[in-house]
């Protein structure tokens, strides 16, 4: 390490569990994540302060001014301009710590092309807002024994847990399914900035603790509420000897079996063919009123908003107008009603 690096880290290297020496692996660490909202800029930001070796950033969707409230590596300037995240993102961090080797991918995540993207890091940290894809991670860690860190925040609660393959429990374990349904989303629900950042601060500590090593490693997961000021850690048990993942070793996210099929579907619009999630259209249609105009029967509802136009079906699929890219698409569906 160089004089200048001892200095600029200084108050880091201070600490005893890190040191000179966890600050050496700090700086060699290969970290990705995946979604770059507002858990994932935070994380960013906080890691490439830290002076983390190297950062992959994978995002599919654009800046926009509803983005600025939380989150922080982005202006006014990227949502005039509708830039990708990954981009800006890169962009800004480049400033704030320039010996950080930075990939900024502009990809939606999925079972094709996980593998590729998200393999040989040495921590993977979550920063999407939705268990598909939150899930293809956890099957991607538990195949190539990545350690990663979950999270995940919605109006004030919070929660995190960190994953070490076989020596604690992975995703699945502690929730064998997705959640059926609608599920509270930032877009519907809301999300204050002090959840996000608080989520996103635990998962950076906790990567940080596991690029270091962490001999006496015990599973947990952390609820918070920043409005009630609340927060819990609860012991998340062993490893599921029944688990379809870390137990039978049956990749069913990675392999692409859930993986949501596609169309594109005339001229602008692309259809999300989503069976798993069955949706009450009444139910919906309260949910989504606040966000625009909404028209119902038993058939369909439809909903318009700004730039797009999306009709939901009973069955869960759905076709979004105003677009021709699946990525965006599938944003705005996970938006509306959980993923
Ligand atoms: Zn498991």
């Amino acid at each position: 390490m160089t004089a200048g690096e001892k200095e600029r880290y200084s108050r880091q290297i201070l600490f005893p569990a890190l040191g000179e020496s966890g600050q050496r692996r700090i700086g060699q660490a290969a970290v990705c994540i995946v979604g770059c909202g507002a858990l994932g800029s935070f994380q960013a930001e906080a890691l490439a302060r830290a002076g983390v070796g190297r950062l992959r950033l994978i995002d599919r969707d654009y800046v926009d001014s509803t983005n600025l409230q939380r989150q922080w590596l982005y202006d006014e300037s990227d949502a005039q301009n509708e830039s990708p995240k990954a981009i800006a993102a890169a962009r800004r961090l480049q400033q704030v710590n320039s010996h950080v080797q930075i990939e900024a991918l502009v990809k939606d995540m999925t079972p094709s092309n996980a593998e590729e993207l998200a393999s040989n890091f040495d921590i993977i940290l979550d920063g999407t807002d939705n268990f598909e894809t939150r899930y293809l991670i956890n099957d991607l860690s538990v195949k190539s024994k990545t350690p990663w860190v979950y999270g995940a925040a919605v109006g004030s609660y919070g929660v995190v847990m960190p994953i070490l393959p076989e020596k604690g429990p992975c995703l699945a374990c502690v929730y064998p399914e997705p959640p059926a349904g609608a599920q509270p989303t930032c877009d519907v629900n809301g999300v204050l900035s002090s959840v996000t950042a608080s989520v996103a601060a635990l998962q950076v500590a906790m990567a940080l603790r596991l690029i270091v090593g962490w001999d006496d490693f015990a599973a947990f997961i952390h609820t918070m509420d920043v409005w009630e000021g609340t927060a819990k850690r609860l012991a998340a048990g062993a490893r599921d000897s029944g688990c379809r993942v870390c137990g039978a070793r049956e990749f069913r996210y990675l392999d692409g079996r859930k993986r949501t099929p596609v169309s594109l579907c005339g001229r602008n619009a692309v259809q999300l063919h989503e069976n798993a999630r069955p949706l009450d259209l009444e139910v919906l249609a309260g949910r989504l009123r606040l966000l625009g105009t909404v028209r119902v029967n038993e058939f369909a509802l439809r909903l318009s908003v700004p730039k797009y136009d999306v009709t939901f079906f009973p069955d869960g699929r759905a076709i979004v107008k105003g677009t021709t890219d699946v990525g965006v698409a599938r944003s705005v569906y996970t938006r509306l009603v959980g993923g």
